[in-house]
C-alpha cells in the first residue's frame, strides 16, 4: 500500500475551487481513472498493432506483419522487413546466411 498524503487532504482551505471529495470519492475516482487509461492504452495497442510483430533477420529490427515494407517467403518461411533496402541484402545474402550474427549489417552503410 502506498503511503496516504493524509495531510494534503485535510481539507486546507487553499484550494478554494476544488471540491473536497472524501477520500472514499477521491480513492474512486482514482481508480476509475487508472481503470480509464488502462483500457484506453489497450484500445491504442490493439488497434495499432492488432497482428503479431516480427523481426527483420538483416537488422533485427520489430516489423508490423500486417504492414510490412518488403517480404520474402522462402522454404515455408516468412521474412519481414523494415524496408526494400534490407530484403534487397536478403536476397544477397540467402535464407542461410540470415542466422550468421555476425554479419556486418551495422557497420557497413
Ligand atoms: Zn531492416
Amino acid at each position: 500500500m502506498p503511503s496516504q498524503p493524509s495531510d494534503r487532504r485535510t481539507g486546507q482551505p487553499a484550494l478554494g475551487n476544488v471540491v473536497p471529495f472524501p477520500l472514499g470519492a477521491t480513492l474512486v475516482l482514482n481508480v476509475v481513472a487508472s481503470v480509464a487509461l488502462v483500457s484506453l492504452w489497450l484500445l491504442a495497442r490493439s488497434g495499432a498493432t492488432s497482428s503479431s510483430v516480427a523481426t527483420d533477420p538483416i537488422c533485427r529490427m520489430s516489423v508490423d506483419t500486417s504492414a510490412p515494407a518488403a517480404t520474402r517467403h522462402v522454404h515455408g518461411v516468412d521474412y519481414y522487413f523494415c524496408s526494400p533496402r534490407c530484403a534487397e541484402r536478403f536476397d544477397e545474402r540467402g535464407a542461410s546466411g540470415v542466422g550468421d550474427p555476425a554479419g556486418d549489417t551495422m557497420g557497413s552503410v
